[in-house]
């Protein structure tokens, strides 16, 4: 005969574990439970097990950077190897084109990735932008490479706005199909003689502005970084890791400047300029706050965004973005940034599959997964080349469909 199954006094603890154990009771068991108030957070080194009671793991927690779990997710993989359709890269920074192998090396990666044109946004000027265009034209791939041309910012004596306004204008007829990529050190670092910071908005720049209007030709131009480098280095900072890797990018301090006054420099030229087309690059670090990046579009119909570099945030809101590039279909182009031919296959996948749950390349930019946004092929071709193609009349045309 069976004996009646008869709970144990310990075992009773541990059921009572699983669903409720009183704050005071987690005490007793070894002093590594808290309980806290309605409003208030656990104490660092706990976590919240149940409403308002904190406990501490009973092993030493990883840091961020040796915590690695491996998702046990099965759900359908479409990697995207090669671009649906062709790709103009309108944020090239590979860097020494003109040294002799740089260009004959790319063209492999660049067509298994179905990259069909590399523009260089590496602010070239002088010497330095010849050569690279003389590198392109004496290539046997002539129409797979473009260059914008730089704006000159060492020597800001008088009159160096109209200067270089006429080193663009000359930069473009030799060939520059544009200017950029007017580097973030424009309103962040770089000052002008008299020691004080060189405003985005500065006047001296309009002739450069109003030049690129009349020859008919975008700037692209970046200005600011990720609203979170301008704020303060702590655990609720979303970017925490990437900010303690790198110090050049913490942007917070007593009289530095702020986002804000950035993104509102930055909007008054784009104001001031209707006639001139630019391209806010990495999406004008609006690519987290889309409805801030919609009212910035309905606001400035010369403004366009870039990729680049954000996809961390378009990947955690598919749906959102999916609506967001069918509406701003025309106003939004494709650049990598940095030159890693590894990394282009993640940005296909996000905006041409529906896949779930997928790794990002970088770490520390993203502590979370990324979603496919399954772009229309309509999309597709604007924001892979179309747009580009439009924006920039000195593009070649070969190798894109009619
Ligand atoms: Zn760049």
């Amino acid at each position: 005969m069976r004996k009646p199954f008869r709970f144990h006094p310990l075992l009773v603890i541990c059921l009572l574990g699983a669903a409720v154990v009183p704050a005071a009771l987690v005490a007793q068991r070894g002093g590594n439970g808290v309980q806290i108030g309605p409003d208030e957070a656990c104490p660092p080194g706990m976590t919240e097990v149940r409403p308002e009671q904190c406990r501490a793991p009973e092993f030493d927690p990883p840091s961020i950077v040796d915590y690695r779990p491996e998702s046990t997710l099965v759900t359908p993989e479409h990697l995207v190897p090669s671009a649906k359709f062709p790709v103009v890269d309108v944020h090239g920074h590979a860097q020494g084109l003109a040294q002799p192998g740089t260009i004959d090396g790319m063209i492999p990666d660049l067509d298994a990735l179905n990259v069909q044109v590399y523009v260089a946004a590496d602010n070239l000027t002088g010497a330095r932008l010849t050569q690279t265009l003389e590198a392109i034209a004496a290539s046997p791939y002539p129409d797979r490479f473009r260059v914008l041309a730089g704006i000159d910012f060492r020597d800001m004596s008088p009159g160096w706005g109209e200067r270089a306004a006429r080193e663009v204008e000359a930069a473009i007829q030799a060939g520059a199909i544009g200017v950029g990529e007017v580097s973030k050190s424009f309103g962040l670092t770089l000052t002008k003689p008299d020691g004080s910071r060189l405003r985005v908005d500065d006047p001296e720049l309009d002739p450069v502005w109003e030049t690129l209007g009349r020859l008919g030709v975008p700037a692209f131009i970046h200005t600011a970084e990720p609203p979170e480098f301008f704020e303060p280095l702590d655990y609720t900072n979303e970017r925490w890791l990437e900010l303690a890797l790198f110090p050049d990018r913490r942007n917070y301090g007593p009289d530095h400047v702020t986002f804000e006054e950035l993104m509102t420099e930055r909007d008054n030229v784009f104001r001031r300029h209707p006639e001139t087309q630019f391209i806010a690059a990495h999406f004008g670090w609006h690519a987290n706050d889309l409805g801030r990046a919609a009212r910035m579009l309905d606001e400035f119909p010369n403004v366009s965004f870039e990729v680049g570099a954000i996809l961390y945030d378009l990947g955690r809101q598919p749906r959102a973005v999916h609506d967001f590039f069918v509406r701003y279909q025309d106003r939004i182009l494709f650049g990598k940034d940095s030159y890693q031919p590894s990394e282009y296959p993640y940005y296909w996948r996000v905006f041409e599959t529906t896949d779930e749950y997928f790794d990002y390349y970088r770490d520390y930019h993203a502590f979370w997964k990324l979603y496919g946004a399954g772009l229309p092929d309509e999309v597709l071709r604007k924001l892979y080349y179309e747009n580009a193609l439009r924006l920039f009349p000195g593009l070649p045309r070969t190798g894109f469909p009619d």
